[in-house]
């Protein structure tokens, strides 16, 4: 080589400081690469023509990295034409290429001694081939694409030194066509170091744009754009054909149309990855996945929604945003008003309405039979659902406030309602209902209009006037109020009547006048609605009997009235004679009865109406019958199976008005229905005894027909005890009791068996007396809600009745003595309902097994020892009445006796007790054991005797007891049993129960 090896170093030198080092290069990514000769480590093989012109030369860069370059520098030489050919380039896909160029051209101006010779640019050409034509190599072939020149040759640095600068130049062509093509580089005489030839197109690079993935896409040709259809990526879904523009600069334009994940999937790094747990997506979309809502989960990755949490739910149109909720508590502090026979409900808004705002309520309503307190205390007393002809106003279902109006519902009737608050999940949640619930007893409705009214007679002056009771009288009409004015006057002036009756007359009227009149029922609810208004005219003056025509009616009269009295002569008269021949003195129908009992001379016995030919005979034999106008009626205070029961005053002549209740016998009734309400009254009027319920009279003369009896401002005794849950003490309650047991007493001496003895059927006056009431045969029971049918036919209470009666209908006082200790324990325990909610069935076999009811709470043991006693299957064991009393009687003189309970800590108070274990509980010391001994028939005798040990009493044996008076067997058993538990106590520690 002819050239200075000094400057060639110094070429050299800077070319390996500027090279970038091969393995740094990074190219952008829409440029492919078709020739880089940096990147070929060995030699590149070009043609070099002639062999003195371009000369290949290897060296390294500062990290040893070894590159190829080419130099020529012949400037000292005239008339230079030195090629550098490339190998053959494929071209690839490529339409246009680019041809990139690093080299460092010298300054002539630099070079010293130069004439002339010296230049600063060199050639680029290019020529295409389809096939490598290896060394064959043609000047004239190729077509010159440029001439390149070095931007600036050196720089100046501040120490006056000039260092070579590298340039670099890129160059277009294109459109190629043909497969391949070949570089070359012409020098005319420069000193040229070629660093590195690049040779690339661009394409657009595979990419991913709104989840839509584009192939790599090389630009067709200068001009237009290329639409490339892009490919929704995995798990998502095309929402609009994604498209894009691939712009001949290799850079992808104007993006169309996405794709969106599916559900369960999240847009992450241009992909689209599954949900987390705890997370979820729903619905397509490129939106994150959200945390799952309140009361809900998710446990996988990708879930479309999260699970509800146990006892939460979601509704069917609830989105899956929402949290999870539960049906609502129940409704809060129901308030009713009753009026007469409607009841506004009013209630809150549920305290957890679940977490929903759908709340709506529904109501129902259900028909129960006992009182109101029977329905609280023991849960679900024999309620049906109401009748459709319930009226509830705006409905029963589905409302949107909190009140509602139900109407039409039965007078004097317990009805309690469920007020239920449902949400959108409840449907779901069935079993999770909770209502609110209240009971109410109706009041009585006022009468229906009166809507039939007759003029019977009219004069100038009076007109007599009469209408038909209103159709729904809806309890006892009280009286009427007529009200009547003259038309033309318009009602500015009035006058107002009473009438008790269905007729009037009204007098001082003007002659030939109209008068419109209305009339409006009254009962213990009020006053009914008004009448339609009635016209009638009164006669004119002109209309008046004449003397002849008077004459006519006195003679009609005095012989009608003579046909009446001959009547009523000759009825006397039949009737005596009848009655001689047919009826029975009533002594005589007294030995008809007895009830197997053995009666005492002397002693009255209880009469069966029934075996009266007439029943209203006996009526009247053994009930007063009362002037209607002596009665006056103040309120309803219950229902009976006949009709109402009022209150009010009873004014006898020349006797202190006193307060009574009054049943009535509602209209419409049949001859049977009269009978058996007159019955009661029958059987009440042979009773004279200051505990069974007092009867005053009857009316059977006027309508309505009428049981007339004492009051008891008390009401029965299930209810009242209800109502003072534990408001009495001990004494009080034996009081009471004792009252209970004396009436039986004396109902027993008569011979009289009640059958129907519960608490419901005892009446409590003022002073606490209790009232043996209900009176009857057969009907008292049909009437007792309680009884239930038995296999053998007929109704019975089967909760209060005896084993014996149950079974074969052996009915008599001992029977009732068994009740009597169901009522000991309804008294004991406040109104509590015997054997709970076991069925009847359950009672029947559980008694039968030998089970008894547990002593109510706080219990004295004696009194439960009395129950344990009345409940003796041997009815002959059980206690007499007479025993009762004097039992309770004894305990009403030692209320000490009353501290000892028959309450054990572990014995369960709803569960029934075997007979066996069910007694009095054992004692612990001798003091305790003496103490609950006072309580037996014995107290008195043994206070008198001293023991001087355990001994000593538990040699005492049945025989002994009798001797110091203790007669009934229960006791006697008792004590033996007690103080041989007493005995083996002290002996062998204590004693199981
Ligand atoms: P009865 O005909 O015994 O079923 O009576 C029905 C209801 O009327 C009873 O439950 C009592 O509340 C009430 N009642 C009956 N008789 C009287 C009375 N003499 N005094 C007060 N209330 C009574």
């Amino acid at each position: 080589m002819d050239c200075n090896p000094r400057l060639l170093l110094f070429i050299l030198h800077l070319l390996m400081s500027c090279v970038v080092p091969a393995f740094l290069t990074i190219y952008p990514p829409n440029e492919v690469n078709l020739l880089d000769s940096k990147a070929s480590q060995g030699e590149l093989g070009w043609i070099s023509y002639p062999s003195h012109g371009w000369e290949e030369i290897s060296g390294v860069d500062e990290h040893y990295t070894p590159i190829r370059t080419f130099q020529v520098c012949n400037v000292m030489e005239y008339s230079q034409n030195n090629w550098l050919r490339t190998n053959w380039i494929p071209r690839q896909s490529a339409q246009k290429i680019y041809v990139e160029l690093k080299f460092t051209l010298r300054d002539c101006n630099s070079i010293p001694l130069v004439l002339g010779t010296c230049k600063e640019t060199f050639n680029l050409l290019y020529l295409e081939t389809d096939d490598d034509q290896g060394s064959h190599f043609r000047e004239h072939q190729f077509l010159k694409i440029d001439t390149i020149a070095a931007d600036e040759s050196f720089t100046q640095t501040d120490l006056g030194d000039r260092i070579l600068k590298l340039n670099t130049e890129v160059r277009e062509v294109g459109p190629l066509s043909k497969k391949g093509f070949y570089l070359a580089f012409q020098d005319v005489g420069a000193c040229v170091a070629l660093v590195s030839v690049r040779v690339y197109f661009k394409k657009c690079p595979q990419t991913v744009r709104n989840l839509a993935s584009f192939r790599d896409t090389v630009p067709i040709d200068s001009q237009s754009l290329v639409e490339v259809p892009g490919l929704c990526v995995n798990n998502s879904k095309e929402e609009e054909p994604p498209r894009m523009y691939c712009s001949t600069e290799g850079e992808w334009l104007v993006p169309i149309g996405k794709c969106l994940c599916n559900p369960g999937y999240e847009e992450r790094s241009s992909t689209c990855q599954m949900c987390r747990e705890g997370f979820y997506k729903s619905t397509h979309g490129n939106m994150e996945c959200s945390k799952c809502p309140p009361h809900s989960f998710s446990h996988h990755e990708g879930s479309l929604h999260c699970g509800c949490e146990k006892n939460y739910f979601r509704a069917e149109g609830d989105p899956a945003s929402m949290a999870c909720t539960r049906p609502p508590s129940a409704p809060r502090n129901v308030i009713s008003s009753i009026n007469e026979t409607s009841v506004i409900l009013d209630w809150s808004w549920p305290e957890d309405t679940g977490g929903r705002r759908d709340i709506t309520f529904n109501v129902l309503c259900k028909r129960c039979r006992g009182t109101a307190a029977n329905v609280s205390t023991s849960g679900t007393l024999h309620c049906e659902p109401c009748r459709s002809n319930v009226r509830f106003l705006p409905r029963a279902t589905g409302l949107h406030n909190t009140t509602v109006t139900v109407g039409d519902l039965l007078a004097h009737t317990n009805y309690t309602f469920e007020i239920e608050a449902q949400n959108g999940v409840s449907p779901l949640a069935f079993k999770m209902r909770q209502y609110a619930a209240v009971t109410i007893t109706t009041n009585q409705a006022a009468p229906s209009p009166v809507t039939v009214i007759r003029k019977e007679k009219t004069s100038r002056n009076s007109v007599s006037l009469s209408w038909q009771e209103p159709d729904r009288p809806n309890g006892i009409i009280l009286d009427y109020e007529i009200k009547y004015y003259e038309k033309e006057e318009q009602e500015t002036s009035y006058t107002i009547l009473r009438a008790r009756g269905c007729n009037v007359t009204l007098n001082g009227l003007k002659p030939n006048t109209a008068y419109l009149l209305q009339i409006r029922a009254r009962t213990a609810a009020g006053y009914g609605a008004t009448s339609p208004s009635f016209q009638f005219e009164t006669s004119p003056d002109s209309f008046s009997i004449s003397s002849e025509n008077s004459q006519v009616v006195l003679i009609a009269i005095s012989c009608a009235v003579a046909i009446i009295l001959v009547t009523v002569l000759l009825y006397v008269l039949i009737g005596r004679f009848c009655c001689r021949s047919k009826s029975k003195h009533p002594d005589e129908k007294r030995l008809h009865f007895g009830n197997g009992h053995l009666r005492l001379p002397g002693i009255r016995t209880y009469v069966d109406p029934h075996t009266y030919e007439d029943p209203s005979q006996a009526v009247h034999e053994f009930a007063k019958e009362l002037e209607a106008s002596g009665i006056a009626i103040d309120k309803v205070v219950g229902a009976g199976e006949f009709g109402e029961v009022c209150s009010g005053r009873l004014k006898l002549p020349s006797k202190k008005e006193i307060c009574v209740a009054i049943k009535t016998l509602k209209g419409g009734y049949t001859d049977k229905q009269r009978r058996d309400f007159l019955a009661e009254a029958s059987i009440m009027g042979q009773f004279d005894h200051p505990n069974i319920i007092r009867l005053e009279g009857v009316v059977t003369r006027s309508k309505p027909v009428m049981i007339v009896t004492e009051y008891m401002e008390n009401g029965s005794l299930d209810s009242f005890l209800r109502k003072h849950d534990a408001q009495f003490t001990g004494i009080q309650l034996v009081g009471m009791l004792r009252g209970i047991a004396s009436g039986m007493k004396y109902l027993s001496d008569m011979g009289y068996v009640h059958r129907d003895l519960a608490a419901r059927n005892i009446l409590v006056n003022s002073n606490l007396v209790c009232k043996v009431s209900d009176f009857g045969l057969s009907r008292v029971l049909e009437d007792d809600p309680e009884a239930a049918y038995t296999t053998r036919g007929g109704k019975i209470p089967i909760r209060w009745t005896a084993p014996e009666a149950i079974a074969y209908r052996k009915f008599t006082s001992a029977s009732d003595a068994w009740s009597y200790g169901i009522v000991l324990w309804e008294v004991m325990s406040y109104g509590e309902r015997p054997y709970w909610e076991m069925s009847n069935q359950d009672v029947i076999k559980a008694v039968d097994e030998g089970y008894r009811l547990p002593p109510p709470m706080d219990c004295p043991a004696t009194l439960y020892q009395l129950m344990l006693d009345c409940w003796q299957k041997e009815r002959n064991n059980r206690p007499k009445f007479e025993q009762i009393v004097s039992i309770l009687d004894k305990l009403i003189r030692n209320p000490c006796s009353l501290k000892i309970t028959a309450n054990t800590t572990s014995r369960p108070a709803n569960l029934l007790l075997d007979r066996s274990s069910a007694e009095v509980p054992s004692v612990g010391t001798m003091g305790d054991w003496m103490d609950a001994m006072r309580t037996l028939p014995c107290k008195e005798a043994f206070s008198g005797v001293s023991y001087s040990s355990c001994d000593t009493l538990a040699k005492t044996s049945t025989e002994d007891l009798k001797k110091v008076g203790v007669t009934i067997a229960g006791p006697q058993k008792k004590i033996v049993s007690s103080l041989k538990a007493l005995e083996s106590h002290t002996k062998n520690g204590p004693v199981p129960v």
